[in-house]
């Protein structure tokens, strides 16, 4: 990867508009909203126009809903038998930059962004045709449109389909994968019926998977001009078998424009200088004093036993399969036998929630299972812990082991995906490194790795404690990754 690009190898103004179903504040569930707002603030002040475009969902908080201001409105036909649809036009201008949000009652007055794949089919089809007609209403052509995750995927076969010849037509597209797993497959009648789309795209190149279904992202895949997904590791890994989720054929055929781009985090927002949220904030130069003042909060918050030798492990985590929870299920008793207080924040499969609050009911004091959804535990959780678990099955970039750096805080990973480009291992004889790292998806391997990580950090104080401000030093902003962005769109505008 290049390091030494310089800003002013690039022309200022190009225009990009972002679209995507998430974004903080507004909305989040994962990572792809906090990219959605990073991303284009780590991009304006490098002369890139951005607009971002969201759905208008009601859970949105009122103290944003209440800023709109409405630009206008239209009907809009979609589906196969012609049936129009009201879009709105709601706009909301934040610390500089300008969010187009999509109304319509009928498809985001539900309470969650994602409500089923059923109707969220029809949901995103609507917004995905939505933004570019509503690019063309507003008279603002955008250099590129830049679609994130299955649900904008429609974005750049519309575009050169029903758009073409329009103005919004000449832009070029980039599809970004924040997670393969996610796709959009219903029957083709589903998608023929709300797309409108003619029959030729209903093809194994484009949207068919097999006789009776077809595939939003693997359409957008095909149509895209660049492809990129969040790691240069995960770009590797899902054109194989194993990581592809079905799509790694398709992957391989179009690998001449996937590229992969590591994921960078606010670095305004993690920023444990200034976070208002942590008991002591601290830099590199009073971390240690000032994490065991975090660490004491914390255990008090939560109910730990307060004791300052006590390794604390953190897990800040939607819980599904894909975040290596079966892994930690597999070595709790042992991590509990060696004393290390556990604190787990998220929500997510039932059996991973049940799990983990069994585990505080038997051992209180020694666990948190926090089962919510809770930005501020979570900067304390940050803050507060040794290391953070991050033992993932798949993971195409992880933010939770970047913002543990910032915060003084070592990861414990699974080296895939992002994970393996973020994380390097710790090596006792040479004194480098940011993690602890294990290869295979193995309980026994993780448990090895988390009792090498809690011996250096009983036996070897020193050194782990080179390794926090290491990990604070480590540069996990946007910078790099922003202009690699930007590169991108230029090549795309020509
Ligand atoms: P993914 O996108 O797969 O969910 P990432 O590591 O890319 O995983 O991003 C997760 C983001 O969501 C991080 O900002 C993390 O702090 C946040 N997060 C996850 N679960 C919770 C929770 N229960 N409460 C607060 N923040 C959470």
């Amino acid at each position: 990867m290049p390091e030494n690009m310089e800003l002013s190898e690039f022309k200022p103004g190009t225009k990009v508009a972002f679209i995507g179903s998430e974004c903080y504040p507004f909305i989040k569930t994962g990572g792809l909203g906090d990219v959605m707002y990073a991303l284009p603030r780590a991009l304006a002040p490098m002369g890139c126009e951005v607009r971002v475009f969201l759905p208008c969902y009601r859970c949105i908080p009122e103290k944003y809903r209440s800023q709109m201001k409405h630009r206008g409105s239209f009907m809009m036909d979609l589906t196969q038998d012609g049936r129009s649809f009201f879009v709105g036009i709601m706009e909301l201008e934040l610390d500089g930059l300008i969010y187009d949000f999509i109304e319509n009652r009928e498809f985001f007055d539900w309470g969650n962004p994602y409500t089923g794949l059923w109707e969220d089919i029809p949901k995103y089809c609507y917004f995905s045709k939505a933004c570019l007609a509503a690019l063309n209403y507003l008279q603002w052509v955008p250099d590129v449109v830049h679609c994130h995750d299955w649900q904008a995927a429609l974005v750049p076969v519309y575009l050169r389909t029903r758009f073409d010849g329009t103005p919004v037509g000449n832009a070029r597209s980039v599809l970004t994968i924040h997670n393969l797993r996610f796709q959009g497959i219903c029957t083709i009648d589903h998608l023929k019926y709300w797309t409108g789309l003619p029959d030729f795209l209903f093809d194994y190149a484009v949207f068919k998977v097999n006789d009776r279904e077809a595939n939003m992202f693997k359409g957008g895949l095909a149509y895209a001009d660049r492809v990129t997904t969040v790691s240069e590791t995960y770009a590797e890994e899902i054109q194989t078998d194993f990581y592809g989720e079905g799509l790694n054929g398709h992957l391989s055929y179009h690998r001449e424009k996937l590229h992969g781009i590591v994921n960078g985090i606010d670095i305004d927002i993690w920023n444990s200088r200034t976070d208002r949220l942590l008991t002591a904030v601290y830099g590199e130069e009073n971390v240690l004093a000032a994490k065991a003042v975090n660490k004491k909060a914390l255990q008090e918050r939560l109910g730990l036993t307060v004791d300052e030798g006590k390794f604390v492990v953190g897990l800040i985590s939607r819980l599904t399969d894909q975040k290596g929870l079966d892994l930690i299920n597999a070595i709790f008793e042992q991590m509990i036998n060696d004393e290390i207080q556990v604190v787990i924040l998220g929500t997510g499969d039932p059996r991973y929630e049940n799990a983990f609050r069994y585990y505080e009911s038997v051992y209180p004091g020694q666990v948190c299972a926090y089962i919510k959804y809770d930005e501020s535990l979570a900067h304390q959780i940050y803050a507060g812990s040794d290391a953070l678990l991050v033992p993932s099955l798949f993971e195409p970039c992880g933010l939770t082991q970047l913002i543990a750096m910032r915060y003084g805080t070592v990861p414990i990973v699974r080296e895939t995906g992002g994970l393996k480009d973020t994380v390097a291992p710790y090596n006792e004889h040479t004194g480098e490194g940011n993690g602890f790292t294990f290869d295979q998806y193995r309980a026994d391997l993780l448990l090895k790795t988390v009792r090498y990580a809690q011996q250096v950090y009983t036996e070897d104080r020193d050194s782990w404690n080179r390794m926090v401000v290491r990990d604070m030093e480590k540069d996990v902003s946007w910078g790099l990754s922003a202009k690699l962005y930007l590169r991108l769109y230029e090549e795309l505008k020509g």
